[in-house]
């Protein structure tokens, strides 16, 4: 009997964009990334892709009227509702919008709003933020919104008992906490919202795929375990983001994300827990509190669908 294979064949076509590691099953497939992710045709021109045809194009303005005219049977392109690009794949589509919709701008009054929160929170007084260069609103996909969602919900369930915690019982407590992280790119700068392909890009990396178990340092000390770990206060998240000297740092900007998180019944503590995997049973959450080795709070959840991105900042500080 023969195994079921449940991973294909391994993938064997490198994305031919110098510094891209993606790897494809097919040309096809890797120009379709290509495409979506680095906006760019192979050697500057699209194929039509077509079976049998060898037509090639400058623009997708071109292609697309060469496959009204030229193979009307063929199938649908699938378009982003946003820009109006055409994809021949689902797949291709959905690597487009992530890639090139994940972070929007918002209306000023909006911007103001975060602005103000992320400046009010700052907290520290040894360093201060000096200004607030954008904010750009984040979209998740369908399916993480609705796995968060659920997840609330289940806390939300499981709340009661003996904790009887009246937010948990509500909307399993949902709070909005920062998030500093590593930025190789320069997103946010002078009108770029398109994600970068650079695998240690820590900013575009949550916006692509969430917040990644894999990418947590384990070899590093971790205060309260292997978990994700965010903060009230705004200038404590700051001592973890970075960006690149090439980039954002050139301009001495940095990024940081402001979750809503669900908090669900806390464990308090003001003591180091390194080892925790998960949190202790009976809860969702663990809050480090100001004591004797903070000296500002951490709330750590252990499962990424707790969080759900919402702003990017682009500070300087
Ligand atoms: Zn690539
Ligand atoms: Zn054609
Ligand atoms: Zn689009
Ligand atoms: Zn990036």
């Amino acid at each position: 009997m023969g195994g079921l294979s449940l991973t294909g064949p391994s993938p064997r076509v490198k994305c031919s964009l110098p510094g891209c590691k993606r790897l494809f099953q097919t040309a096809a497939a890797m120009e379709d990334h290509r495409w979506a992710s680095h906006n760019l045709p192979i050697g500057g021109k699209a194929s039509c892709g077509f079976p049998g045809c060898n037509a090639w194009f400058d623009t997708k303005e071109q292609l697309k009227q060469h496959g009204e005219d030229m193979h009307p049977e063929a199938p649908k392109p699938w378009v982003c509702q946003e820009c109006g690009d055409l994809y021949r794949t689902e797949a291709g589509l959905d690597s487009h919008c992530v890639v090139m919709h994940s972070v929007s701008r918002i209306p000023s009054t909006k911007r103001h709003e975060i602005e103000t929160a992320f400046l009010r929170a700052w907290a520290k007084t040894e360093t201060a933020p000096r200004r607030v260069h954008e904010v750009l609103a984040i979209s998740t996909s369908q399916l993480a919104q609705t796995l968060h969602n659920d997840y609330a919900e289940q806390v939300r369930k499981q709340a009661g008992g003996s904790h009887q915690d009246v937010r948990c019982l509500q909307d399993g407590n949902v709070r909005i906490r920062f998030h500093g992280s590593g930025m190789k790119c320069s997103l946010g700068l002078h009108g770029n919202t398109s994600l970068c392909p650079e695998p240690d890009c820590g900013v575009c990396g949550i916006l692509r795929s969430g917040f990644r178990s894999k990418k947590i340092r384990t070899d590093a000390f971790q205060r309260f375990g292997t978990g994700f770990y965010l903060t009230s206060a705004s200038g404590k998240a700051n001592d973890y983001a970075w960006a690149d000297d090439h980039t954002m740092g050139r301009h001495g900007l940095r990024a940081m994300l402001v979750c809503q998180v669900v908090a669900g019944r806390v464990y308090r503590t003001v003591n180091n827990e390194p080892l925790l995997m998960r949190p202790p049973d009976q809860y969702d959450s663990v809050v480090g509190e100001v004591g004797p080795v903070l000296n500002y709070d951490e709330i750590v959840v252990y499962n990424k669908r707790a969080i759900l991105p919402l702003y990017l900042v682009i500070y300087s500080a």
